[in-house]
């Protein structure tokens, strides 16, 4: 199993890519802490991993908060004894202009996506330099790479998890800590349910899609068990771009 005896903590696992990740991390050996604002879709996975044979706890968790975080961080060590993985997902999609988009949502949109990656690695860096070392792997997105039509705050929340990831990885691989950044095109999840349900928005991105189909979770969770697990153990700082070729084009 390529997760064997590590200890991973998942934000915003409740649902969507984080659910699966969750699912693939454990069926490969992994112990899994996941966290989300959503308790009963949370306490769900839980119950679901823990029924398949894994090990698998749910702790409730605002990613804005700087305590929750050492909470969460500190229940998981005192659980399963470690932690090796920190998975950034948690975050939320917003679509205004720069004209359309308020004060307000902007520093929403920043707190979550940005400022939620910052204190989670923040928390986690003490107890995986005491591991011998870690991987955090922070979700962005093709809109961290490339401008958007429709998005202002979203997409600069995400560019600022790409550079953060860098400076992570920077800082922290003396202590044998990587940090790399995944860039998901358009994922199948609830968060995009809605755009999706929309016949004409559903045919735009497809046609930006050069494989010809919307992703699955599951397209980004293999990526993150690569980064997650040893066989990327010369890798930090990087981007993994997981968008059927849209950012190629
Ligand atoms: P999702 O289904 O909406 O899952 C995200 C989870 O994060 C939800 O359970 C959400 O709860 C939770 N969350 C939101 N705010 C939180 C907070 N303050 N503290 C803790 N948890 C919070 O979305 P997804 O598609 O799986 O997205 C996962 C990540 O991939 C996100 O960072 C997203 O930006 C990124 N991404 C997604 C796509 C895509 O096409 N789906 C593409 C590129 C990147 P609520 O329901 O309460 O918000």
């Amino acid at each position: 199993m390529r997760l064997e005896g590590k200890v991973a903590l998942v934000s915003g696992g409740a649902r969507g890519q984080g659910a699966v990740e969750a699912r693939l991390f454990a069926t490969e050996g992994a112990r899994v802490v996941i966290c989300d604002v959503l308790e009963d879709e949370g306490r769900q996975v839980e119950a679901e991993i823990n029924e398949r044979g894994g090990e698998c706890l749910f702790l409730r968790l605002d990613v804005t908060s700087e305590a929750n975080w050492q909470d969460v961080v500190a229940a998981t060590v005192e659980r399963f004894g470690k932690l090796d993985i920190l998975v950034n997902n948690a975050g939320i999609y917003r679509t205004e202009t720069v004209e359309e988009t308020s004060e307000e949502l902007w520093d929403q949109v920043m707190d979550i996506n940005g400022k939620g990656v910052f204190l989670g690695t923040k928390a986690a860096i003490p107890e995986m330099r005491k591991a011998g070392g870690g991987s955090i792997i922070n979700i962005s997105s093709v809109a961290g790479l490339v401008g958007s039509e429709m998005s202002a705050a979203y997409g600069s929340s995400k560019g600022a998890v790409r550079i953060f990831t860098k400076a992570t990885a920077i800082q922290y691989a003396g202590d044998k800590i990587r940090a790399n950044s995944i860039h998901p095109g358009i994922i199948e999840t609830p968060m995009t349910a809605h755009m999706l349900a929309d016949e004409e928005q559903y045919r735009y991105r497809l046609g930006r899609t050069p494989l010809g189909r919307i992703g699955k979770p599951e397209d980004v969770a293999f990526g993150a068990l690569y980064l997650a697990s040893d066989e990327s153990s010369f890798v930090t700082g990087s981007e993994l771009v997981i968008d059927g070729g849209r950012t190629a084009m």
